[in-house]
């Protein structure tokens, strides 16, 4: 019997562990952190064995194959000493995809992954296909695998999951686009961020699409380090092409594999050309799935948009407050600030991954009347911009920051919590930073 060993018991390692039990292998599931109490009734019920607050090299050496979640570096000694010994060490994404044949679609990018996810997920579904989704959203892409298969997977894909590939072809793959993010993990040079990306097309061959942002230069470049065999469906919003997806006077246009499609962005409800971008490529994924054009038309009208990102959430005496609590990194903050087209009171901060502020400057002369630093530490914050900004304000908690706010914006402006950081400083994650401001601004 092979030995499954597990590093992590997160969503991924647990469901990893489910399917790996089901199939066969001797499974161990080693965390070296506390398990959490579902978790752990989880494994004890599939007679799972596991440790927590260690990795016991006696439980882990001795494996065939091992899942490492992708929170964990592969620099810790421990992956390093498997790596040595020739031990394979595989993403969740990876283990999963052995075990199923429905036809994946693979979304990866630095930002728009759960967007342009749940987007085409919602589009597939609602023309009646049998379709799962997995990645970042919900249960993981294993556990699905373990219990239901279904026709096709709809895949959130992050660069560590992709780092852990050997074998993983999606019939579709997508890059959003790639801007610097996470680059702490990449020994701080964006081309290694770059390949991880890239990674998605390397199994991938002429009978299977690359849907990409063609206004991208990190992918431009891109391409020429790491030549793909898939075809090519670019997106774009600067310029006209024969194949993939266009804008033209306000509409867009997609031609794949002969079929033709055209709606006005008008029919949108998701807002901000980065979403025109996201719903380009969701569109043409579901062109290639065989969705009929009219189920499509209407489908894409009711997608409302995901929680965190850009979420309008009150307008109170005429300020606007939105929550983009999700915009971890400066791409996406850019997007933020370029699409409201009001005056920004900015709520930015938390854990820098190594930003570079530059690219926002423009916009923030622009729009931007006041910064409300939100984070432990806001040094590149205040010293960017603070001889562009006459009324920048350091606070520490949400309440502290929505008060400041509050008190600094006028009628017709916007309030925007857009942080272009990581939120681990005060926040247990994004979605607690998200769900604080929401709070705070229904306490207002
Ligand atoms: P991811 O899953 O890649 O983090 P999300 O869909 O959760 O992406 O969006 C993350 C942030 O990026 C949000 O602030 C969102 O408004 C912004 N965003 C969404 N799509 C794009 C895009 N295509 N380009 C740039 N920013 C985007």
């Amino acid at each position: 019997m092979e030995r499954l060993v597990i590093l992590g018991a997160g969503e991924s390692g647990v469901g990893t562990a489910i399917l790996g039990k089901q199939r066969g292998y001797e499974v161990f599931v080693s965390d070296r952190g506390k398990l959490e109490e579902k978790y752990k009734e989880v494994l004890i019920h599939h007679e799972i064995e596991w440790e927590e607050g260690q990795h016991s090299e006696a439980g882990v050496l001795n494996a065939d194959v091992v899942m490492k979640s992708p929170g964990i570096p592969d620099t810790v000694p421990l992956v390093k000493n498997l790596i040595e010994k020739g031990v394979p060490v595989i993403s969740e994404i990876e283990f999963a995809s052995r075990y199923t044949d429905a036809m994946i679609i693979g979304i990866t990018g630095s930002n728009g992954k759960t967007t342009t996810t749940m987007l085409t997920h919602h589009l597939l579904k609602e023309a009646g296909l049998n379709v799962g989704m997995a990645g970042n959203i919900g249960d993981s892409f294993a556990k699905m695998v373990s219990e239901e298969d279904v026709d096709q997977y709809v895949l959130e894909i992050s660069s560590f999951q992709l780092d852990g590939i050997t074998g993983f072809k999606p019939h579709i793959a997508m890059i959003t686009n790639i801007t610097p993010d996470h680059l702490d993990r990449y020994e701080y040079k964006f081309e290694n961020y770059v390949a991880s990306k890239f990674r998605i097309a390397m199994n991938q061959d002429a009978s299977d699409y690359l849907i990409y942002d063609a206004d991208d230069d990190a992918i431009a470049e891109g391409f020429k380090k790491h030549p793909v065999q898939s075809k090519l469906l670019p997106f774009s919003l600067k310029e006209e092409l024969k194949e993939g997806a266009w804008m033209k006077n306000g509409t867009i246009n997609i031609n794949v594999e002969s079929k033709t499609f055209e709606m006005s962005t008008d029919f949108l409800a998701l807002e901000g050309k980065h979403n025109v971008k996201n719903a380009m490529a969701a569109t043409m994924a579901a062109l290639l799935s065989n969705v009929r054009k009219e189920a499509l038309r209407q489908s894409i009208q009711t997608f409302q948009g995901v929680p965190h990102r850009l979420e309008k959430v009150l307008k109170i005496n005429h300020v606007e407050y939105i929550n983009d609590s999700k915009a971890t990194n400066v791409n996406a903050t850019y997007y933020a600030l370029e699409g409201i087209k009001k005056p920004i009171v900015w709520i930015a901060g938390g854990v820098d991954k190594g930003n570079d502020y530059t690219a926002l400057m423009p916009l923030v002369r622009e729009k931007v009347k006041a910064i409300i630093c939100l984070g432990m530490d806001n040094t590149k914050l205040v010293d960017t911009f603070g001889n562009v900004i006459d009324l920048m304000v350091e606070t520490f908690s949400i309440e502290e920051a929505i008060k400041v706010a509050y008190k600094i914006a006028e009628r017709g402006d916007a309030v925007l919590l857009s942080p272009a950081c990581a939120s681990f400083d005060l926040f247990q994650n994004y979605e607690d930073r998200g769900d604080q401001f929401k709070e705070a601004v229904k306490n207002l």
